[in-house]
């Protein structure tokens, strides 16, 4: 039956936006200040410094009032001349997208081709830069997290394969499905521009996104042609300096992140990053009690934020995820590019915990059987048990 009044908590089970806890939502319901004055001067400074922690970096942090695209662009702009060529692998739907903005913006992608089901081969990044003597490559690009496929890489690997290739392009990464959720260091694995955004493990609404900076990419910002102006670093840092922005910040944004930065530390990020990688894989015990298959192929890679499932052949995800939509107030992630209609995405980061995962496998195995998916029942206990220990 079509329920047309739920009552009750929607679950929000997209990998991101993931639910915002209601602590985050009362500090964003504050009055709007004004964004030069003294008072926000202290929340800039606050919240500019506090959020290093979650890059785990010394380096500066930029946000910008934006959606995750806007950062990929600016680590783009940033730091790269027009026909720069950079190498980019194809991990899944979002490695795609960034590397239609890195063609839009007039750079050479060369693009490392993937089949969505594996992490990125740092081997094949490592023959790349081994074979470009000339270091044509100006940067390297990659997803910590593909959101699309729920497959996570190595950073660290790529690091190290473009050390030991003696390359000096810049190192950027995408973690906006991975930062607050998967364990990521900016300094230890040497990355040069960080791109994140506030709709994900940091459990706020989109509108923040943001750059971690390495000091050889700031260096690379004096000589990159690519034009900017909203997205320039340099003004940011300098107004940053003081805990200002050069423009209309998202104030109320920012008294979110403030509060959402208290709870990542009271939790701890070993403790959340632990929290996630549990989750997974009750998820994935769930998944495999049911007869269905991952879509991640590479158990080392199967992300701890999401997990893909891929639908029994001549059965559609679409109409799946309507089902647990109307039934059961759920949203499930749909399969995205290529993948539409063949997977349905669990999101299981941010606020999270262990009855949330239970709710939402119920809706999973209760939808499989209200749509008439075949499957074996027995997902929920399977993670129950797990969960039990
Ligand atoms: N990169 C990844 C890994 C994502 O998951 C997303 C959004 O889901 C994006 C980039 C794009 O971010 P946005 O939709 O906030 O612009």
């Amino acid at each position: 039956t079509l329920n047309n009044h739920p009552s009750g908590r929607h679950f929000l089970q997209i990998p991101g936006p993931t639910n915002v806890p209601d602590r985050v939502l009362r500090a964003i319901d504050q009055p709007t200040i004004d964004h030069r004055g003294p008072e926000f001067g202290a929340l800039g400074l606050a919240v500019l410094s506090g959020v290093k922690q979650v890059f785990q970096t010394q380096a500066p942090v930029v946000i910008f009032p934006s959606s995750g695209t806007g950062a990929w662009e600016a680590a783009l702009v940033n730091t790269l001349s027009p026909g720069d060529r950079v190498l980019m692998v194809e991990t899944g739907h979002f490695a795609s997208l960034w590397r239609k903005l890195a063609g839009r913006l007039g750079l050479d992608v060369d693009f490392l081709e993937g089949d969505w089901r594996r992490p990125v081969d740092a081997a094949a990044i490592g023959a790349r830069l081994a074979g470009d003597a000339d270091h044509r490559i100006k940067a390297v690009c990659v997803v910590h997290n593909e959101t699309s496929t729920g497959v996570t890489s190595d950073v660290a690997a790529v690091r190290k394969a473009i050390d030991r290739a003696g390359h000096p392009a810049l190192l950027m990464v995408d973690t906006i499905s991975s930062l607050g959720s998967i364990d990521y260091r900016h300094d230890e694995w040497g990355v040069d521009v960080t791109v994140a955004g506030s709709q994900k493990g940091l459990m706020l609404p989109p509108g923040l996104a943001f750059n971690a900076v390495s000091a050889k990419a700031l260096a690379a910002a004096d000589g990159a042609r690519l034009p900017r102006s909203y997205w320039d670093w340099r003004e940011m840092l300098a107004a940053n300096a003081r805990g200002y922005f050069p423009y209309t910040p998202s104030t109320n944004l920012l008294y979110g992140l403030h509060e959402a930065l208290a709870m990542l530390q009271a939790e701890g990020l070993s403790q959340v990053f632990a929290r996630h990688r549990r989750h997974a894989q009750a998820t994935r015990l769930a998944v495999e009690a049911w007869g269905l298959e991952l879509l991640s192929l590479d158990p080392a890679a199967h992300s701890p934020a999401l997990t893909a499932v891929l639908m029994p052949a001549g059965h559609g995800a679409d109409a799946f995820r309507k089902v647990v939509l109307e039934r059961f107030d759920m949203s499930l992630g749909q399969g995205l590019g290529k993948l539409a209609d063949r997977v349905f995405r669990i999101g299981h980061l941010g606020h999270f915990n262990d009855l949330t995962l239970c709710g939402t496998l119920a809706g999973v195995e209760m939808g499989l059987a209200a749509a008439g998916v075949p499957h074996r029942p027995g997902g929920v206990r399977a993670a129950m048990e797990f969960l039990v220990g």
